[in-house]
């Protein structure tokens, strides 16, 4: 720990000396709201002198921003959720490839782009939640399972318009083909038990309130609500572990094609992927780390291990049009 800190001090010396040739500021456009990111941007600004300036706003409008601005842009770093959102990002030239042996170390390949352009920073498993109540977890086994007649008029969904569960079925169209996708969807249809709700913990709070038994949702709005209410009748289901487990997926970023300082922008997503980061980063959301090498915060830990899907995220978006053209047609609002 000491002979870290000294070469911390001594990096910042040398930074003091060389003060030209170091950036002084890195500008980031992020869809994460301040609340989880500035936690880490403030520890990295101690560490290295780097201030690290910000505006969050929904991804769309700010994918927007960076097309508009193009080369003027003061944006270093793109930050948002779902491999959908990074790929379409990467698509729309939004990008540009970081090179480093520190990035595809500490991150695992399946959970970043193959062209370099964007990388995961933290993780977040996209599984069933159940009342415990009226449910028992021994009637659960997969995600297709939930479009059996068992369960008819007891499933909440989340709307089809967000990209989670797009990147939940176009990695399910990947993995099951098109034919078995469309009819699981037709099931889980049929199974409503309320029209589709407008986000995760709604859905948990219809499940704890009685008016549906199982859902999806994505693991960390689960955290969220039970921290705050603990004695929510809920509880998660790590479903498919006996084929290709749980749908994962991420946060992430990457430089932007006009960065005007790509090297210091690494830097700081290089940083991300640290245990000194990652624990701040992710905890703070009850996430996953995306740094396989780290342990889940003891919070995290609690919902027990589980197989996770070894698909490359990328597929998320990559299918993502047909993903939504299929959930569209079958109905799923
Ligand atoms: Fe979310």
């Amino acid at each position: 720990m000491s002979a870290k800190r000294s070469i911390v001090a001594a990096s910042l010396a040398l930074t003091a000396f060389t003060g030209l040739a170091q950036a002084k500021e890195l500008v980031v456009y992020s869809s994460r709201q301040e609340h989880l990111i500035q936690p880490a941007f403030e520890l990295y600004t101690k560490n290295t002198g780097v201030d690290i300036k910000f505006i969050t706003d929904r991804e769309g409008p700010l994918m927007a921003r960076l097309r508009a601005e193009g080369a003027n842009t003061p944006a270093d770093i793109f930050m948002t959720v779902d491999a959908g959102n990074l790929w379409q990002a990467e698509q729309q030239e939004l990008f540009q490839p970081m090179e480093s042996k520190v990035i595809e170390e500490n991150i695992p390949a399946q959970y970043r782009a193959e062209s370099g352009q964007w990388t995961g920073l933290s993780l977040r498993a996209r599984t069933i939640a159940y009342s415990t109540e009226r449910v028992d977890p021994k009637e659960l086994s997969t995600y297709e399972a939930l479009a059996d007649d068992s369960w008819k008029g007891r499933m909440c969904l989340r709307t089809s318009k967000k990209v989670y569960n797009q990147s939940l079925v176009a990695t399910m169209l990947e993995s099951i083909g098109a034919e078995k996708t469309s009819d699981v969807i037709k099931g889980w249809v049929a199974n409503l038990a309320a029209p589709v709700f407008s986000d995760d913990t709604a859905l948990l709070k219809a499940i704890d309130a009685g008016q549906c038994d199982v859902g999806i949702v994505n693991t960390y709005y689960f955290g969220r609500l039970s921290k705050e209410e603990p004695g929510v009748k809920v509880a998660l289901f790590w479903p498919n572990q006996d084929d290709r487990g749980v749908h994962v997926n991420i946060s992430g970023a990457g430089v932007t094609k006009h960065a005007d300082q790509p090297e210091e922008a690494v830097k700081l997503i290089e940083w991300l992927t640290t245990e000194e980061a990652q624990r701040v980063f992710v905890d703070i959301n009850m996430e996953f780390p995306a740094n396989d090498s780290i342990e889940p915060s003891k919070e995290v830990a609690a919902w027990g291990d589980f197989k996770a899907d070894t698909i490359n995220v990328e597929v998320a978006g990559r299918r993502q049009p047909e993903a939504i053209m299929l959930m569209d047609r079958l109905g799923w609002n």
